[in-house]
């Protein structure tokens, strides 16, 4: 079976086709700037040349239609019709506590995740946008839902409640729900193959650092902390998110700076993080090059970022009681050796070794802790399209044998 992914945001759109059979990548591709002026869809069919299509879309359907398009294109297509796709999988990212699973996305369930749009409208909008003009476009293909805060339910009570009044929680919903939930588990389980040990036998630490970034603490498969809250903005320094700040600040910035009404979010989300210390850029190889350039704040930043990434291992380390692997995966995760360097060094009270050379190594999987470390260092690339495509096929294909 042929699975679709998207993943729609909110004037941008990823796509991919899968063989869920070999679970092979046939396509990929980007729909940009919808809505707006010099929309552009880039497609690749894997193993030929990007071709990149500029073509009015006012909206997402508009969208949908260009990436169906693309997909049976008669040369850089990869089916020959859209009875080729057996099912669409889409990354959702906000399911409140509705769903800890993906689910078949019914009218029910299309109800359910427009309640929670208020949670995270910038994101769940578009992704039920997308779900929509799929719907419409493919009215008889089953569609999925993957969402990034479904991992992170299995969470206890102590971990994702906030020290403020409880009826806060019973009546707005607010606590901590957690991000990234597909890249965790992907890496999760890729650490248990990796270490030929059943993921219930293990406690693990998953960090994904990419321009948003948040770790996990998992224990014997589930997840029981991590470092996102009720937003993306908790938890680590992040490219452009302060991450965990003293809330008092929040008042404080809004009066010494005069700040209109959703200012003080708009600073926080995107002046912040490393790029708001650096005063550089929010992208780690920048902030590396201008290091080298003699640039003390963008060195500061960097070790702020480690240091708090370090932080939150030593707390989750105890409130697991001990970590069988640490891992890294998303853009700095994957590639940035010498921050994963500043992450690992003089961990050894706590049975972490690094391997300087097998550290010396981008995007691909590999342990690079020294043979007698406690603690298993691994560098796993993540892929939350896989993850998306499987959820999907598996569900798509329990409907079907119903
Ligand atoms: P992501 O959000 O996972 O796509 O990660 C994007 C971020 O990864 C970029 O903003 C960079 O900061 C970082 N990154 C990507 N490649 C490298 C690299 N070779 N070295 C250091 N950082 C990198």
């Amino acid at each position: 079976m042929n699975v679709l992914v998207i993943n729609c945001g909110s004037s941008s759109l990823k796509y991919q086709v899968l063989n869920m059979t070999n679970e092979e990548l046939l396509c990929k591709g980007l729909v940009e700037r919808i809505g707006m002026e010099g929309s552009v869809i880039t497609h690749e069919k894997i193993g030929m040349d990007k071709v990149k299509n500029v073509v009015p879309m006012e909206n997402h359907q508009d969208a949908i239609k260009n990436v169906l398009d693309a997909v049976q294109h008669p040369e850089h297509g990869v089916v020959k019709s859209m009875d080729e796709i057996g099912a669409v999988g889409h990354r959702v990212v906000h399911a409140g506590e509705k769903f800890a699973y993906s689910v078949y996305i019914d009218d029910a369930v299309i109800g359910a995740l427009e309640e929670c749009v208020e949670l995270a409208p910038l994101h769940n909008t578009p992704n039920l946008q997308g779900i929509a003009a799929c719907q419409a476009l493919m009215p008889d293909t089953p569609m999925v839902g993957v969402f990034d805060t479904a991992f992170h339910q299995t969470m206890p009570p102590e971990s994702y409640l906030y020290a403020i009044p409880y009826e806060y929680y019973k009546k707005h919903g607010i606590r901590r729900y957690g991000f990234h939930g597909t890249s965790h588990k992907y890496v999760a389980e890729r650490a248990a193959d990796m270490l030929g040990v059943d993921m219930h036998d293990l406690k693990l630490i998953t960090c994904h650092l990419g321009n948003g970034a948040s770790v996990s603490a998992i224990k014997h498969g589930r997840c029981v902390d991590t470092s996102m809250g009720f937003t993306p903005l908790e938890g680590l320094v992040m490219g452009t998110r302060c991450g965990d700040i003293d809330p008092a600040i929040v008042t404080y910035i809004r009066q010494k700076e005069n700040l209109p009404q959703g200012a003080a979010n708009e600073i926080l989300n995107k002046k912040s993080g490393v790029l708001g210390i650096s005063g550089v850029s929010s992208d780690f190889r920048d902030l590396e090059e201008a290091v080298k350039e003699g640039n003390e704040r963008a060195a500061l930043a960097l070790k702020i970022f480690a240091q708090k990434v370090r932080g939150y291992i030593g707390s989750y380390i105890a409130e697991m009681n001990g970590v069988d692997a640490i891992i890294f995966t998303a853009g700095v995760g994957e590639n940035d050796i010498g921050m994963r360097e500043m992450i690992c060094q003089n961990l050894g009270n706590l049975g972490i070794k690094m391997d300087v050379l097998k550290n010396n190594v981008r995007g691909k999987e590999t342990d690079f802790a020294t043979e007698d470390s406690k603690v298993r260092l691994l560098l796993i690339p993540t892929n939350e399209e896989l993850m998306i495509a499987r959820d999907t096929y598996h569900i798509a294909r329990a409907r079907k044998n119903k």
